[in-house]
C-alpha cells in the first residue's frame, strides 16, 4: 500500500478526496470537526514536502447548488485545524477552479466547491472525473467515509492518474485496523454485534465467523435469535422474516467453534419511550406488552467476562437504545468493559455502526484503540468486500 509518507511531492499539486462532509448548525457552523481533524496527518505531510493541496470533497446531498451545503461554511474552521488559511475556489471544475488551482504555491490549501453539486459525481461520470483529474499532478484518497462509493472523485478519478496516485494516511490507518481483527486477530477474538436489525448485519457475521472465537449479539436483533430459539420476546423488535436466518447463524458458530453470547436478561418497558415504565427480565421470558430495549445488570456482567478474557475486540452496534437515558445503561457498561480489556492490553476497534455515536456520547472513544471514521464503509470492509476506492488505487 503506497502512501503519502512513500511520495516525494516537492513541487506538486496534489488532488486529495478527503471527507470533509461534517454536521452544521441552524447559523451553517460546524458542530463536529471529527472529519477535518482526521485529513491532518494527511495534509501536513504532502505540505511539509513541498506540496500543495487541492481538496476535494462533498457535503450533504444537495439538490443543486443549494447554499447551505457550501463548503464555504467550513472554511474557517479548517484554517483554525490546519493554521493555514484555507483558499476556496467557488466551483470544482471550470475557470474558478483552474484560475484558483493556477496562483496555488507550494504550501498552501485550496479547498474547491462542493462536488455534490454536479449529480454527475455520484453517477461516476468518466468526463467530470477526468476535468477534475487535470487540475491536479497526483491523486490521493484520504475520503474513508465515501470510499465504498464508486463516484467521481473516489473511483473514477483514479485511471487518470496511472502512477501518480496513493492513499492518505486515515485510509491506510482504517484498513490497517479492521485487518488486525480479520486477519492478524490476536486470540480470544470477540465480536460484539448489537443494533436494531440482524438484516444489515447478517453478512457481517457470516464474514466474521471464521476470524472470532467469542459472538455476542445484543441490541434489538437480539430478540430475533431468542424468538427462533423458543423465547417469549413479547413486543421486543423482532424480523420475522429472519428466523431461519438467525437458526442458521447459530449453527455455523457452532460449526466453527464460536460460543455465541445473548442477553439473558433485559430492561423492558411498556412503550418506547423515556418516560415508560421499566422492570428487569429473563431475555426469553417477557410479558406480553413490554419491550427489551436494554441489556439487563445479568447480560451486562456476562458480556464483560467475556470482554476481559479477550485480547481482540469489535465492537459493531449498541446493546440498547442507548440514545435514552434510562436504556443507555448495558452499552455504556459494554464501552466500559472493553475500555478496561483495551488498557489491559487488548486491541479494540469500533466501528461500522452506531457504536461510534454512543463512544463519543459517553466519552470512551479516547479509551478504544481505533475508532473508525466511516459507518457504511466499515460495514463493507467487515463484510469482507473490496471496496472501489481503494480498489481503484491498487489497479
Ligand atoms: P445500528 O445502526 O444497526 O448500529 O443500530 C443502532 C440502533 O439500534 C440505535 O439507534 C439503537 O437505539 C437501536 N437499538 C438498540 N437496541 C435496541 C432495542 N433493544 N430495541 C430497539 N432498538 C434498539
Amino acid at each position: 500500500m503506497k502512501t503519502v509518507k512513500d511520495v516525494n511531492f516537492n513541487n506538486k499539486k496534489v488532488l486529495v478526496r478527503v471527507d470533509f462532509n461534517v454536521p452544521l448548525n441552524d447559523n451553517l457552523e460546524v458542530t463536529d470537526a471529527t472529519r477535518i481533524e482526521a485529513a491532518k496527518p494527511t495534509i501536513f505531510n504532502i505540505l511539509e514536502s513541498g506540496g500543495s493541496c487541492i481538496l476535494l470533497s462533498h457535503l450533504g446531498r444537495p439538490k443543486g447548488k443549494e447554499d447551505k451545503f457550501s463548503l464555504r461554511h467550513i472554511i474557517n474552521r479548517a484554517t483554525k485545524i490546519f493554521g493555514v488559511q484555507v483558499k476556496f475556489a467557488e466551483d470544482c471544475i471550470g475557470p474558478a477552479a483552474e484560475e484558483a488551482v493556477s496562483n496555488l504555491k507550494p504550501g498552501e490549501i485550496l479547498l474547491l466547491e462542493n462536488l455534490r453539486y454536479y449529480t454527475e459525481e455520484t453517477e461516476g461520470d468518466r468526463d467530470f472525473a477526468e476535468k477534475l483529474s487535470k487540475l491536479g499532478d497526483y491523486y490521493v484518497n484520504d475520503a474513508f467515509g465515501t470510499a465504498h462509493r464508486a463516484h467521481a472523485s473516489t473511483t473514477v478519478i483514479a485511471q487518470f492518474f496511472p502512477e501518480n496516485k496513493c492513499f492518505g494516511m486515515l485510509l491506510a490507518s482504517e484498513i490497517e485496523n479492521v485487518k488486525k481483527i480479520l486477519t492478524d486477530g490476536q486470540s480470544p477474538v470477540t465480536a460484539i454485534i448489537g443494533g436494531a436489525k440482524v438484516s444489515s448485519k447478517i453478512t457481517v457475521i457470516e464474514n466474521i465467523l471464521d476470524t472470532i472465537d467469542h459472538l455476542i449479539i445484543g441490541g434489538g436483533m437480539a430478540f430475533t435469535f431468542i424468538k427462533a430459539t423458543g423465547g417469549n420476546i413479547g413486543s421486543s423488535l423482532v424480523e420475522d422474516d429472519k428466523l431461519d436466518t438467525a437458526l442458521d447463524i447459530l449453527e455455523k458458530a457452532k460449526e466453527k467453534n464460536v460460543q455465541v453470547h445473548l442477553p439473558v436478561d433485559v430492561i423492558a418497558a411498556d412503550s418506547f419511550s423515556e418516560f415508560a415504565n421499566t422492570t428487569n427480565e429473563p431475555a426469553d421470558a417477557i410479558p406480553e406488552g413490554w419491550l427489551g430495549l436494554d441489556s439487563g445488570p445479568r447480560s451486562n456482567e456476562q458480556f464483560a467476562n467475556v470482554i476481559l478474557k479477550s485480547k481482540t475486540i469489535l465492537w459493531n452496534g449498541p446493546v440498547g437504545v442507548f440514545e435514552m437515558e434510562k436504556f443507555a445503561e448495558g452499552t455504556i457498561k459494554l464501552g466500559e468493559a472493553i475500555a478496561e480489556a483495551t488498557a489491559n492490553g487488548a486491541f479494540s476497534l469500533v466501528g461500522g455502526g452506531d457504536s461510534v455515536a454512543a463512544v463519543q456520547k459517553f466519552n470512551l472513544a479516547t479509551h478504544m484503540s481505533y475508532v473508525s471514521t466511516g459507518g457504511g464503509a466499515m460495514l463493507e470492509m467487515l463484510e469482507g468486500k473490496t471496496l472501489p476506492g481503494i480498489q481503484a488505487l491498487l489497479e
